[in-house]
């Protein structure tokens, strides 16, 4: 009995939590357990309304176990109208407390669950994580299930120590004497790449020469006017050495600026970005006294990629890999961009230098590509307003952006961009042509048109033409939707924060 208890599902769940949220869930039935008795307890009442109210149309006394009863309510010297009416408001009140009851206790019952639902698929997935992964491949799902829930070690700690060989890692050890060995290590240490590029010594490759921003203040902005500044999107501002960011999130502004420290030392970049706060350029601007208590938090940042991001049993994922800085937010769209890549290549059980090489060069490839697109903001500037600006308007950007000599999926930006707009899908691609357009830089020239006319005997400019038709009956339908829509604010509050 004992054993069918402790091997059940929900037991097993139940091992899933902390100790602390076992005790909600312990309370949580205990108190459903005493609604149903306040459920019981009502029917009883009624039960003997009903009793009484038989004995009472045949003129009669009641029955003992009822007059038991009036007795304990200290009734039973009353009229029998007074009897009923007192029953009657008894188990009125009764179910009333437990409508009211079921009422708050679902509604926590259901924010605690949903909590839980998110803490319980990340504990999850981190147990996966912690599963050997080239054995996790050949598992079915059954085993993967039981391998989640019941075969996977988490090992929480610090690694003070890595031991290498010529595979590469041998073994990490603890800040407790724990030594771990594995078949592959992903290496998550940020900036610090404690296996890639410190145990290995991978190579690391700076975009310096394409990225010129090295350096962020961040800080977090408490609201003002929230209605007015949960903005449904990621605002970016370019200011005197370099652009802030403005992310609204529901309890606070997000805010932060990044510059290079080559053209501004970080005590000045931290004033102007007090500057931008106290601006305009923020939905509410903030006085001196409110940006005076905020707490900015400085940040070097190491932007590049190391040559390899696999090598021998290491693969290094998010910044321990590479980081471009954070104009395209493309961080954690990276991280999951290089989890599925390795994903992908594992399904081949057998690994070679071949898939780590095939590996390599995708991600490289992709990410190189990130940091073509984020360049271009910077390449195709008309700024000149300060040293930072002017740097950049009057620099060559070449290689990297013009003659691509760091490698990647495409070819010069501009027959990336024309590759894109000969085929006349313009839409369908990436923000490219949007932020030339933005740059005042005009991917499509008429000299352009006429080549593609000759080129693929169309006629483009009809395709244009017909391309802005569409899409301006399209902006018509998108303004009209956006109008029906609650502002992001509003939103939100209904449907998501509505416990506020
Ligand atoms: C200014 C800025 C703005 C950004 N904005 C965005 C954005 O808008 N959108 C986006 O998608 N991304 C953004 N990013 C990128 C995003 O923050 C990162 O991609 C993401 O946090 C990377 O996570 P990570 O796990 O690689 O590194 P980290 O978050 O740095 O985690 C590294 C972990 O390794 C642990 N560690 C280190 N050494 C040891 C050790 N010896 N033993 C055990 N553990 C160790 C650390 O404790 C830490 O928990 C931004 C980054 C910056 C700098």
């Amino acid at each position: 009995m004992f054993n069918y208890l402790r091997d059940s599902v929900v037991a097993r769940s139940l091992l899933l939590l902390s100790k602390r949220d076992r005790i909600k869930i312990l309370i949580v039935a205990l108190i459903q357990i005493f609604l149903g008795f306040l459920d019981l307890a009502s029917v009883i009442i009624i039960g003997l309304l009903g009793a009484l109210s038989i004995s009472g149309v045949q003129s009669q006394g009641p029955g003992t176990k009822v007059k038991n009863v009036l007795d304990f309510l200290n009734i039973s010297d009353n009229s029998f109208q007074y009897q009923c009416a007192a029953l009657g408001i008894v188990a009125a009140g009764f179910l009333v407390i437990k409508t009211i009851l079921s009422i708050f206790f679902i509604k926590k019952t259901l924010f605690f669950l949903a909590n839980k639902a998110s803490t319980l698929s990340s504990e999850l997935f981190s147990r996966m994580l912690n599963q050997n992964l080239l054995q996790l491949q050949v598992k079915n799902s059954q085993e993967k299930l039981f391998a989640i829930t019941e075969g996977v070690k988490l090992i929480t700690g610090t690694v003070t120590d890595v031991s290498t060989s010529e595979i590469g890692i041998d073994k990490l050890t603890l800040s407790d004497g724990t030594e771990v060995t594995a078949d592959l290590f992903v290496d998550c240490t940020g900036w610090k790449s404690m296996l890639l590029a410190g145990a290995l010594k991978e190579p690391f490759k700076s975009y310096a020469d394409i990225l010129p921003s090295n350096r962020a203040w961040a800080c977090q902005v408490p609201y003002v006017d929230k209605e007015k500044e949960l903005e449904p999107y990621t605002n970016c501002t370019a200011i005197g050495h370099g652009w802030c960011w403005n992310i609204p999130l529901w309890t606070r502004l997000g805010t932060g600026y990044v510059y290079s420290d080559n053209f501004i030392s970080p005590e000045d970049a931290k004033e102007e970005f007090k500057q931008y706060l106290m601006s305009d350029k923020m939905a509410v601007p903030r006085t001196q006294e409110q940006v005076d208590t905020l707490e900015f938090r400085d940040i070097p940042m190491r932007v590049g990629i190391h040559e390899r991001t696999w090598v021998k049993n290491v693969v290094a994922i998010g910044l321990s890999a590479g980081f471009i800085e954070p104009l395209e937010s493309n961080g954690l769209y990276s991280v999951h961009e290089f989890l599925l890549s390795l994903v992908s290549v594992l399904q081949r059980t057998h690994i070679t230098q071949w898939d780590r090489d095939v590996y390599n060069s995708q991600v490289g490839g992709t990410f190189n590509t990130f940091a073509e697109f984020v360049s271009l903001h910077y390449a195709l500037s008309i700024r000149d307003d300060t040293n930072f600006w002017d740097n950049i308007t009057s620099k060559t950007f070449c290689p990297g952006i013009v003659d691509m000599s760091i490698k990647s999926t495409s070819n010069t930006f501009f027959d990336l961009a024309w590759r894109k707009l000969a085929v006349f899908r313009h839409n369908e691609q990436g923000g490219l042509q949007y932020v030339a357009t933005g740059m005042h830089f005009h991917i499509m020239s008429k000299l352009q048109l006429l080549y593609a006319e000759r080129a693929f005997r169309q006629n483009p400019k009809n395709e244009v033409d017909e391309f802005v038709r569409k899409r301006a009956i399209l902006q018509k339908k998108w303004q009209r939707a956006a109008e029906l829509c609650p502002s992001l604010y509003q939103y939100l509050k209904d449907n998501v924060h509505n416990d506020e």
